[in-house]
């Protein structure tokens, strides 16, 4: 196959590991700078051009879409899959996964265990918005935060209002959500590919963090996951429309809750917690999986 890597940097470590699985298994593997692609859109044959050059005869495109460039990177991977380009995540799944709030709603429709989550616009609801989440101690979480910044532990229903109030008073979206204290400041991570946890991870939280974040000074472990966890997160990645996806669960008394799926999960953490060769298992996936004009939305939202 000829598979194309979206990413802004071949040197991170998932997309080096993935064009390093692709050709050890005999695949054609080109990493396109995501920002630096641009597409005739107004055409009978969409195009995509790269450094004076259009791109041509892939198969397959493996996204790895940053936060921050969301809104075109998901552009791009739109007009590969208008050229019938396979993808291992199609452009709306992503789309949908950026937005934590929209990705709630999308579990909670489907009986996903969600921990308890509000969300509101005008200061005058905190009230109500605290009490409906059942009180502090509470979670307030901005919406387009990644690696734990902007997730607020509040102890007091006093000191949520106030923070409550501070991110309104800065045109932020925020929502509030149900703390789970059992969960020990640890969550885990499992990595799903097509129908299966092929790898699993515990993060913990360092002394005195309840935000389990790597990048926040988190440890990672193995894990052996519950059948319950296991089949959580294979739905969830299924409700989000996702092939391969990153999902976060708390362990609560009642049961798994998803906390987040992420659409580009990254495989440093789970390769070297688990030992698993987990970018091998991704191209095994679009060898099964990949075929030309696939793509069950073709971008259309
Ligand atoms: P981000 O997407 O920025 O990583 P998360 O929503 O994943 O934000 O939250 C960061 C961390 O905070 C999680 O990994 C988890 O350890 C902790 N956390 C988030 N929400 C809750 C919650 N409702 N109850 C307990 N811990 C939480």
């Amino acid at each position: 196959m000829k598979i194309a890597v979206l990413s802004r940097n071949p040197r991170l470590y998932s997309t080096r590991r993935l064009v390093e699985a692709g050709q050890l298994r005999g695949h054609e593997v080109v990493v396109i700078d995501t920002l630096r692609a641009y597409m005739n859109i107004a055409s009978h044959k969409p195009q995509i051009h790269y450094r004076g050059q259009p791109l041509e005869g892939f198969d397959a495109v493996i996204p790895r879409i940053g936060a921050s460039v969301t809104f075109y990177g998901c552009a791009v991977l739109r007009q590969f899959e208008m050229m019938g380009v396979f993808p291992l995540n199609e452009s709306v799944a992503i789309a949908r996964s950026r937005d934590k709030l929209r990705s709630l709603q999308l579990l909670s429709r489907r009986g996903i265990g969600l921990p308890v989550t509000g969300f509101a616009h005008s200061p005058d609801d905190i009230d109500d918005l605290i009490q409906m989440v059942n009180g502090a101690p509470l979670v307030i979480k901005v919406l387009e935060g990644t690696q734990g910044i902007g997730v607020v532990l509040c102890e007091t229903a006093k000191a949520a209002e106030s923070v409550i109030e501070a991110f309104m008073g800065l045109k932020q979206n925020i929502m509030v959500q149900e703390y789970i204290k059992e969960a020990g400041g640890a969550d885990i991570r499992c990595f799903v590919v097509g129908d299966k946890v092929i790898a699993a991870m515990k993060r913990q939280a360092k002394a005195g963090e309840f935000r389990s974040n790597l990048h926040r000074g988190g440890s990672a472990s193995l894990i052996k996951i519950t059948p319950e966890e296991r089949m959580t997160a294979i739905r969830a990645a299924k409700v989000m429309g996702l092939g391969v996806a990153g999902v976060d669960i708390l362990r609560s008394n009642h049961g798994p809750l998803v906390m987040e799926v992420n659409s580009s999960p990254g495989l440093e953490g789970i390769e070297t917690t688990t030992g698993k060769d987990v970018a091998s298992l991704v191209i095994q996936y679009l060898e099964k999986n990949s075929a030309p004009h696939l793509t069950r939305t073709k971008g259309k939202g």
